[in-house]
This record gives C-alpha cells, structure tokens and sequence, in this order.
C-alpha cells in the first residue's frame, strides 16, 4: 500500500531545504531586528499552537509563517551580534554545513562498523585539534591515549570522573565508594557538582575550595594542599581534581602546573575544564594559560562556545582511553562484531554515556578546513580586541569599574554605588541588568563574586564588530545615567 509519503524523495529535499536555506539566510540577514532576548511571557506558546498534530499534511509555507509569527518572538537570539550573555555559541557557514551533512547521512556511530568514517574523521579531526592546542603527545589517538567529541562540557567531566571513579576503585576496593573525595574551586561550573551526584560521590566529599579576589578567584594550590592532607588524616581518598581554565562566571585560570605536581603526588585524577577559553589557546599569545596541561589526566574544550562550530560539539581528550572504556563499556550480542571483538578499532559508545551518537565531526572538520587556522587565529583575536576595547570604554567612565582583570573576552564590571552600601550596589546593578536586556537591544548576563552582583559582558558571537559594542555600551551608559538620576 503506497501510504503517499515519500519522506526523503530527493527532489522535494532539493526543493524544500532550498527554500530553508533561504529562510535563514533571511534571518541572519535581519537578526538585528529582533530584541536579542525574548520578551515573550512564560507559556505564551500554548495559547496559541493547536492542541493536538493535524490530521492531514500543511504546507511548507504554513510552517514558515508560524515560525515567524509564532517561534522567532520566542526565540533568544544568541547569534545576534548584539549578544552579550553567558559564553558564546558559535554557528558559521562551515559549522552550518558540517550538521547539514551529518543530518544529510545521518547515520548513528556507535561503533565503528555502524560508519568507520565516523570515528575515523573524529579521530583525526581531534589529533589536528589537540596539536593546534599543542597539547602533549599523550592525548593523540596513536597512543593510548585520544580524542572525542561529548554533546557537553558536562557530560566530559562525568565520563572522566566516572573513569576516575573506577580506577581508583579498582585500586582499594569498591567498598570505598563512600571515601573518595573530588576537589576543586567553589569557581568551577557546576557540571562538576551533577557529575558528582550522577557518580555517587557523597556530597559531603565534594570540597569545593574557596576562592577570592586577592588571587582572582583562581584555585589556591595552598588551600588545595591542605584540604587534602585534612582529609587523608581522617582517613578519606582524594582521587579527583577538577582544575578550570576560563571559569564562567569570570575568567579565572587556575595555576595547572602547581596544582598538577599536588594531584600528581596524591595519586589523584586530573581534569582541566577548558570549555571556553580553551578556543583562544589555539594563539601562541594565549596558549600559556593551559601550560601544565601536560600533566593532566584529561583536557576539554567546547568547540561549539568559541570555536565557530554549531552546538554541539565538546572536545575530550584523555590520555589513558582504557580507563573510560572500562568504565563505560558493554558488550551486547547484538552489537558484536569482527573489528570489535579483534580489538581493532575503535568504538566511542565506550567512551560515553548514550549508546547513539551523531557524526559531529564533520562540523569541525568542515571548520578547520573551510577557515584554516590563521583565519581561527584572527576570529579569537578580534574577539578579545573587542573586549579590551569594551574594557577601556568602562574604565573611561568614572561611575563604572572593571571587576576582575580581563584575561580573554569577558569584562566583569560594575556600575559603583554612590552610597558606598553594598545591598545598594546590588540593586542598582541588578535594574540595570533588567532594564537593559528588557530592552532588547543588547543581551548581557550577570554573576556574584564575593558578595558583589556584577555584570558580565561576554564578546565572542560571530556577528560582532566594535560598532556594536560601543552602541551596547552606550546603552548601558544612559541606562545607567536614568537609573542614578532617578535615585
Ligand atoms: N565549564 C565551563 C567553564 C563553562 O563555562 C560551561 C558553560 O558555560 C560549562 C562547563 C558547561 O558547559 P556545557 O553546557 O557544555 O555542559
């Protein structure tokens, strides 16, 4: 029975994403029309979208007039160039490709058979990227060691810490579990936390160590040194150190060298959370900031934040494969085959957490290749320029100050308190804050450190030019003028 469904007939594709492309090649176009953060009500959807899928099919058009009257309102606008929140999540007509093709095949590389090329251009896309890092020989696929490509930072640092787990179970026993211990900065994303939660790691042994502005809220190898030797005196085992390069709420790097030897000599597993700064270690100028990489366990980087590759697409390197995969492994009737069973390849639904897995890497293939690195090179650092000059911009005007040095291309700032009372401070930065991105000419995000509410302005969408940084700080400026005038 022909049920007149022809779901992949190849001309109507042709006709059909023809016409897609044109829709967002249309909405790139006009991006800056749009308020960047939606101003839309929660449940504003429901009201008006039918309750239930038609019956029969709609057409193309139909769609399209939906997702303009209907979705984009409900859309923030994260590639708009006047985006400022968070961390960056890059798309490019590379990136843009790269999913078209993958959805294109759209194949499922579990193992290695299910598309060798899958995890072939996956590992080799990852040893072309762990050299632009100069990462040490240890995490490049010929060894024991190698690359893969996590949906998320988060689910990076649960693999590893799972791996972690395991091994040094393995070592005392797995009667253990509620001894070991994990450490890191009370800065570090909380990823680390879920990853801790989702291990069985007791929460009580996960010492998130304290932080401050004396050494820009970057991990203290001091007070890392010490909370071990406490622990190991009470008879608990530290088996997980968590270091951050570029952490989110304002750009600290922790001291990778210090805090390695301390890992080192505990026996500890040593992850370094690279996700967003880690793009600008791709520069000579930047790249000393992951120096002691070479002593860790295991290095990420989202290539999807700063690295004009399409969510998603998260880059893990360990340097000991083996511990992931006897972590994360099994090893169905229905999945055996010749390759697997000879040990002759490998197969990523070992290193991860799903079975299924998209073929990402030729996003990051098409975006090494269609760029090169000097182009790679000059994208982060006009990004960073752009931050300087936002910088400088702040630091011009008295009211305002630069919060915490500017390492890469996020200014922590604050608009000052004339009543030198810290609660006011906050409020005021936190209506400005609300008032501006109520707006919608400008998205900006915020944190708290140490007590202090403190506006983030985060430079890295790929539309971006110092036009639009100085209309975004002019912005800010008579937002700020209006608020203080009205005190
Ligand atoms: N680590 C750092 C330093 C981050 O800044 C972020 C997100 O911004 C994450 C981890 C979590 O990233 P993901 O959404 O990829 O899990």
């Amino acid at each position: 029975m022909d049920g007149g469904l022809r779901p992949m007939d190849a001309e109507q594709l042709r006709e059909h994403a023809h016409k897609m492309v044109d829709f967002i090649a249309d909405y790139y176009k006009s991006i800056e029309n749009f308020p960047v953060l939606s101003q839309v009500e929660p449940g504003y959807l429901r009201g008006i979208l039918p309750d239930s899928a038609p019956n029969h099919p709609e057409s193309l058009e139909d769609i399209f007039n939906d997702v303009r009257a209907k979705i984009l309102p409900g859309v923030t606008h994260w590639q708009s160039p006047n985006f400022f929140a968070y961390y960056p999540s890059n798309s490019s007509i590379a990136g843009f490709l790269g999913e078209m093709l993958s959805a294109g095949l759209n194949i499922v590389g579990f193992s290695w058979i299910t598309s060798p090329a899958a995890t072939e251009l996956e590992m080799t896309v990852l040893d072309w990227l762990a050299k632009l890092l100069k990462l040490p020989d240890d995490f490049l696929s010929a060894g024991e060691g190698g690359g893969v490509i996590q949906g998320t930072a988060s689910e990076a640092v649960l693999v590893v810490l799972l791996a972690a787990r395991d091994k040094i179970l393995r070592r005392v026993g797995k009667n253990a579990l509620e001894k070991l211990v994990v450490y890191a900065s009370d800065q570090t994303h909380s990823a680390l936390q879920k990853a801790c939660q989702i291990g069985g790691i007791h929460p009580e042994n996960c010492r998130l160590l304290k932080t401050d502005s004396s050494i820009n809220y970057a991990l203290s190898p001091d007070v890392l040194g010490e909370a071990i030797a406490h622990d190991i005196s009470n008879g608990l085992i530290p088996f997980f150190l968590c270091a951050t390069v570029g952490t989110t709420s304002s750009t600290a790097v922790d001291p990778l060298l210090l805090l390695a030897k301390i890992a080192k000599s505990n026996g500890m597993w040593f992850h370094v959370d690279a996700a967003y700064a880690g793009s600008a270690c791709i520069c000579p100028e930047y790249r000393h900031h992951i120096d002691g990489v070479e002593e860790a366990d295991s290095f990420n980087m989202n290539a999807h934040k700063w690295f004009l590759t399409n969510f998603d697409c998260s880059a893990l390197w360990v340097k000991d494969r083996n511990a992931l995969v006897q972590s994360l492994s099994t090893n169905p009737e229905f999945l055996k085959n010749k390759a697997s069973q000879a040990n002759m390849v490998v197969d990523y639904k070992d290193w991860q957490i799903p079975l299924g897995r998209r073929f990402r890497s030729l996003k990051l293939w098409m975006v090494l290749r269609l760029y090169g690195i000097e182009n790679l090179q000059c994208y982060i650092r006009n990004h960073i320029n752009l931050a300087k000059h936002f910088e400088g911009l702040v630091a011009q005007d008295p009211r305002f100050e630069v919060v915490t040095p500017r390492i890469f291309s996020l200014v922590c700032f604050r608009l000052l308190s004339s009543q030198n009372n810290e609660d006011h401070g906050n409020k005021l930065n936190h209506d400005l804050l609300d008032v501006v991105n109520s707006m919608g000419k400008i998205f900006i995000s915020h944190t708290v450190l140490s007590g202090k509410y403190i506006l983030r302005f985060a430079v890295g969408a790929p539309l971006t030019e110092e036009r639009h940084v100085t209309a975004a700080w002019k912005v800010l400026q008579e937002e700020a003028s209006t608020l203080l005038g009205s005190l």
